[in-house]
């Protein structure tokens, strides 16, 4: 009998208290289980692995410096040394690999450009995260940087899918989670907690995803579907490092590389388009000078906000109900991070960001006030 159909039994059975249960399995959820299971609490995550999911299609790149403008992302210099610590010692506790730190270059457009990161490179701020300033061509043998480009470091990727299954298998064995959808409406809360079916928990932590959204306690959030094609391509040659400029070009095997995304807020219909592989390929061929070939296309939706911000804790009335979404386009950076802050939250040990917090949402706020 399997582990994961041994509990089952066991947990049909009998009425389990425990610390908290976690609905959902992605970036957030997964996370947030490995912060809760490191200060000893007992745990229940209910998961629905469905392919599609944001957690499962990324390529799982960081990056400290990103956007359009090149510049450093909000609170990179606290997130990515706790991003760097969080996951290889999850590789250790998990005995798997799945985090590669790995430098990433940028070739630049224009020589304004050029000169912005000439003087930004002198700047003490920048000093952790530039390697290197070019101003002539320096991977030409990879990529089109007839200009030069900057070096990062500080920068990687993790394996989404092997980090997932990691955790997963770490849950299963400490009989800590079900492949079930879990369903609202079969939810009791009180002021001591909340009960679902023969489990009794203290609080509840919702890091569904977008699927906050259909939820009675957060369709209020100002959560936003931001759909996104990735594509996986073949080369015949080793990238020695990431490249990003329109798109990111990021290993996923041997000789095989995610190259994403796209954004978009208007067409949400489930799949791949043909619009969206062209708007790839495109990108793709004005950054690599190599030739290469499409062998896959996926998507997903990500739960972003409009403010760029992720958005955790409680819920304005129901106490022991609580939220960890809105990682956007950056949940491999954010979700260590905020994580531990909401697991030290819960465990009353620490605040929000309040730029993070629920409580910044006022349409919530005003519904239940
Ligand atoms: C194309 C694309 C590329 C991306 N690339 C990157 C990247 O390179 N780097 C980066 O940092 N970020 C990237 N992202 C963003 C990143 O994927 C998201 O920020 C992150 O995955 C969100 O994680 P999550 O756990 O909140 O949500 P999800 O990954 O959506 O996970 C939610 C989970 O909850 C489960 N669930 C929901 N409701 C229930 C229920 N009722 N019962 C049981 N289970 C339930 C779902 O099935 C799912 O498994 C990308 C996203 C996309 C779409």
């Amino acid at each position: 009998m399997s582990a994961f159909v041994r509990f089952i039994t066991v947990h049909k059975k009998l009425t389990n208290k425990i610390d908290y249960i976690i609905v959902g399995l992605g970036l957030a959820g997964a996370c947030l289980a490995l912060q809760l299971l490191k200060r000893g609490k007992r745990i229940l995550v209910y998961d629905t692995p469905s392919q599609n999911r944001a957690s499962s299609v990324a390529a799982g790149l960081f990056n400290p410096i990103t956007g359009k403008r090149i510049v450093k992302t909000w609170k990179a210099d606290e997130m990515f040394s706790y991003l760097f610590k969080f996951y290889q010692e999850a590789e250790s506790d998990l005995e798997i690999k799945f985090f590669y730190n790995s430098p990433l270059y940028t070739p630049f457009r224009a020589i304004e450009e050029q000169n912005e990161w000439m003087s930004k490179s002198a700047d003490d701020s920048f000093e952790n995260y530039i390697s290197q300033v070019t101003t002539e061509p320096t991977f030409g043998d990879e990529v089109n940087d007839p200009i030069g480009g900057i070096l990062l470091s500080q920068c990687g990727f993790i394996n989404t899918g092997i980090f997932l299954n990691g955790v997963r298998e770490l849950l299963l064995q400490k009989e800590s989670y079900l492949e079930e959808l879990w369903l609202e409406e079969k939810m009791k809360t009180s002021d001591n907690g909340v009960a679902y079916d023969n489990v009794s928990a203290e609080k509840i932590i919702y890091c569904t995803g977008i699927h906050a959204l259909q939820s009675k306690y957060f369709e209020m959030l100002p959560l936003k579907m931001l759909k996104g094609e990735v594509m996986t391509i073949k080369t015949t040659k080793i990238l020695n490092r990431i490249y990003n400029r329109g798109v990111y070009v990021v290993e996923s095997g041997e000789m095989e590389y995610k190259v994403g995304a796209t954004y978009d807020l208007v067409n949400l219909k489930p799949g791949v388009t043909p619009e969206g592989r062209m708007e790839l390929e495109q990108k793709v061929k004005d950054l690599l000078s190599i030739p290469f070939e499409v062998t896959h296309q996926d998507w997903g939706i990500r739960p972003s906000t409009v403010d760029r911000r992720p958005i955790i804790g409680q819920h304005p009335i129901e106490k022991n109900v609580l939220i960890f979404s809105g990682l956007g386009t950056k949940g491999v950076s954010l979700a260590p991070y905020f994580s531990g802050q909401l697991a030290d939250y819960i465990l009353g040990r620490g605040n929000l960001d309040k730029e993070a917090n629920i409580t910044r949402v006022k349409s919530l706020y005003s519904k239940f006030h």
